[in-house]
C-alpha cells in the first residue's frame, strides 16, 4: 500500500547536515523509526517526499532549514529564575516545558547561572539546511485507536 494520511510507515533513514556532511541522526544499526503519516510527526518536507512513497522506496532529498526543522529564531531564547529548573538539571540538557499556549515545548539548557539559565526553544537543528536517505521499510493503516491518538503504538512507551 502507499503512504497517505493514515499510514504507519516504517522507514530506515540517516539525516545529515547538508552544508558539513555531519551525521545528525541514523536509525541504521538501531531501531527503524515508525511514524503516523499526516500527523505533522516528522519534517514536513520529508513527509511530501514520503507521501505515495511503498515499500522499498529509497530516495536522498535535501531540505531547506524552512521546510525541515525550521530557521533559528532569537527570541526563542529565553531567560528563566534558576528555581524553574530541576535541581540536578546541566547545560546542554533538553527538558521539556510549557509554552505560552500550554502546549508542551523543547527546550536545550543553553547556560546555568546562580539566578538566571538561558533556554533555547529552537529545535537543535533549526537553521540547517539537512539531508535524508531515507528507505521505506513497511507501510500499513493505522487502528482507530492510533488515528484517535494521532501516534503509532509499536507495543512500547506510553500509548
Ligand atoms: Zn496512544
Amino acid at each position: 500500500m502507499k503512504a497517505t494520511k493514515g499510514s504507519v510507515v516504517t522507514v530506515q533513514y540517516t539525516l545529515t547536515d547538508t552544508k558539513s556532511g555531519e551525521v545528525l541522526e541514523s536509525s541504521v544499526g538501531d531501531e527503524p523509526l515508525q511514524y503516523l503519516h499526516g500527523f505533522d510527526e516528522i519534517a514536513e518536507g520529508l513527509e511530501n517526499v514520503l507521501e505515495g512513497a511503498e515499500k522499498g522506496f529509497k530516495t536522498k532529498v535535501s531540505l531547506k532549514a524552512a521546510d525541515a526543522y525550521g530557521e533559528r529564531e532569537d527570541d526563542a531564547v529565553i531567560e528563566v529564575p534558576r528555581t524553574d529548573l530541576p535541581e540536578d538539571v546541566e547545560e546542554g540538557e533538553e527538558i521539556w516545558s510549557d509554552d505560552e499556549d500550554g502546549e508542551p515545548q523543547g527546550f536545550t539548557v543553553v547556560k546555568l547561572g546562580a539566578d538566571t539559565a538561558t533556554l533555547d526553544g529552537n529545535h537543535p537543528y533549526a537553521g540547517k539546511d539537512v539531508t535524508f536517505d531515507v528507505e521505506v521499510l513497511d507501510v500499513r493503516a493505522a487502528t482507530e485507536e492510533e488515528l484517535d491518538h494521532g501516534h503509532v503504538h509499536d507495543g512500547s512507551e506510553d500509548e
